[in-house]
């Protein structure tokens, strides 16, 4: 085994990636990154009952989307490759006909149904169901007397009965596993399948990870792992489980907490950096505290000691808040490049629109992307400018279209604008306020009408920002159809 650092992120592709698996694929990529060593993704997917090609696909565009880049793995390769565990059964079958040889592990031909018939039993009895080893010692003659009966055999390690097993954990500290609570569990399945303790082993010892980094629930396979090395006379590695991400009532994370995969969060508007960020402080802190963390930053400060011990707690407060930072903050060429699809998705724009009217679109999410939380709700806030306005916001109608000179002044305002010749954020600007001053209204009068006969809505940007990005044509059409609007709306 070499002395650089080599992690692996391992998947079993029966499903899309959730947020605890991108954290895990991430703090094994951090944790790499930060000591020069290499990240390896490996797909576990010797279920075949389980594992898909589309889950594949998902899991892999999900880290490629969140910028987990992996050194070998699939699309990439490597020099310790096949990395998909269902191209490398050869592997696991010599490594289990060797153990077989060497008399650590045994054929047993126990069917299903016995076993489920001893497991009852067991439990009747008031003890923990285990496997009790009953193929442990058996004859060629048995053997032969079942291969006849057609059954099909299992592979199964010969665990001690007595002593313990210790996992010595980088996060957790040293955990003893009392062997006794172990049986002779399966390593090879009757259809030729590894199970995944076993493969797992075959593997990181194949692929030279020294660090096992993964989900806590995977403590207690560890110290049967520990047993499958011992047998194999493999070097063990490190391991450090890190804690798991509970829901806010503390419960397990699931469905009726929201979104919980990276593509959902994708399709809601989140950005990639955003998730990062709140996925590295998931579970780990930086030394001075800091919130905002890009992965470079992360990557010179990862450390496994600062990996806490108590489970992280999900909040999707945090991830918005951080989304609206990265939103405000990115670039903004990237950041309109990002919203695009979501306008176009919601009929705001066409593809071919994005491309001809692209400055205008730069410029119009420059003056908006500080006031949304999500590039969804960016879309739907910029939306006035490209769209006309269909419906004027109730509460909006209630305080500023009910005022009796709502309408005149609407009307004053789009014939003062319409006259013009400069459209600048001064001119229109002075435009209002002379007229409003003229006319012994306050400023706002005008103002808050303007901007929901143009906006629909009572919040936005800066007014004159808007009417400026929107032009005097449709600006004082809309002004006039709101005035119109009003005039209908007070005969009902
Ligand atoms: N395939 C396992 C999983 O997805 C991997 C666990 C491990 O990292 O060892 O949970």
């Amino acid at each position: 085994m070499t002395d650089k650092v080599r992690v692996r992120f391992a998947p079993s592709p029966t499903g899309s990636l959730h947020i605890g698996g991108a954290r895990t694929a991430l703090f094994n990529l951090l944790f790499a990154r930060h000591s020069g060593g290499t990240f390896i993704l490996r797909i576990e997917d010797t279920d075949t009952e389980r594992s898909t090609e589309e889950s594949v696909a998902q899991i892999i565009r999900s880290m490629k989307w969140l910028g987990l880049d992996w050194d070998e793995g699939p699309d990439k390769g490597g020099d310790y490759g096949p990395y998909f565990q269902s191209q490398r059964l050869e592997l696991y079958r010599k490594e289990a006909e060797r153990l077989l040889k060497e008399g650590k592990a045994y054929y047993c031909y126990c069917t299903p149904e016995e076993l489920a018939a001893r497991r009852e039993a067991m439990m009747k009895a008031g003890k923990a169901p285990r496997y009790e080893g009953l193929c442990r010692n058996l004859t060629e003659e048995d053997r032969k007397r079942y291969e006849a009966e057609g059954r099909k055999p299992v592979i199964r390690l010969k665990v001690p009965q007595e002593g313990q097993t210790v996992v010595e954990d980088i996060i957790r500290g040293t955990v003893v596993f009392e062997n006794s609570v172990l049986d002779d569990f399966i390593i090879m399945k009757s259809n030729g399948m590894p199970t995944y303790n076993f493969a797992c082993v075959v593997d990181d010892h194949a692929m030279g990870i020294t660090h096992v980094i993964r989900a806590e629930e995977h403590l207690s396979n560890t110290p049967k792992q520990i047993l499958v090395y011992k047998a194999l006379g493999y070097e063990l590695p490190k391991f450090a489980h890190v804690p798991m991400i509970l829901a806010p009532d503390r419960s397990k994370l699931s469905k009726r907490h929201g979104a919980t995969s990276v593509e959902e969060f994708r399709d809601q508007g989140y950005l990639p950096q955003a998730i990062i960020n709140y996925l590295t402080l998931l579970g780990w802190s930086p030394p001075d505290g800091e919130e905002i963390m890009s992965m470079e930053k992360a990557i010179k400060e990862f450390t496994l000691e600062r990996v806490n011990k108590t489970a992280a707690i999900y909040d999707v407060k945090k991830l918005t808040w951080l989304n609206s930072h990265y939103l405000r903050e990115l670039d903004l060429d990237y950041i309109t490049e990002q919203v695009i699809p979501f306008m176009v998705k919601k009929g705001i724009i066409t593809q071919e629109d994005a491309e001809q009217n692209y400055e205008y679109i730069k410029r119009v999410v420059a003056v908006s992307r500080d006031r949304s939380k999500t590039l969804d709700e960016l879309a739907d806030a910029i939306a006035f400018f490209f769209k006309d306005v269909e419906e004027y916001e109730e509460k909006g109608v209630k305080k500023h279209f009910c005022k009796e000179n709502a309408a005149e002044l609407l009307l004053k305002g789009a014939e003062a604008l319409e006259k013009l010749e400069e459209f600048t954020h001064e001119s229109t600007e002075h435009a209002f306020r002379s007229l409003t001053d003229a006319m012994g209204v306050k400023a706002a009068e005008l103002i808050h009408p303007t901007r929901l006969a143009i906006t629909g809505r009572t919040v936005g940007p800066g007014l004159f920002d808007i009417i400026v990005l929107l032009g005097k044509e449709k600006t004082v059409s809309r002004m006039r159809k709101a005035a119109e609007w009003i005039k209908n709306n007070e005969k009902i």
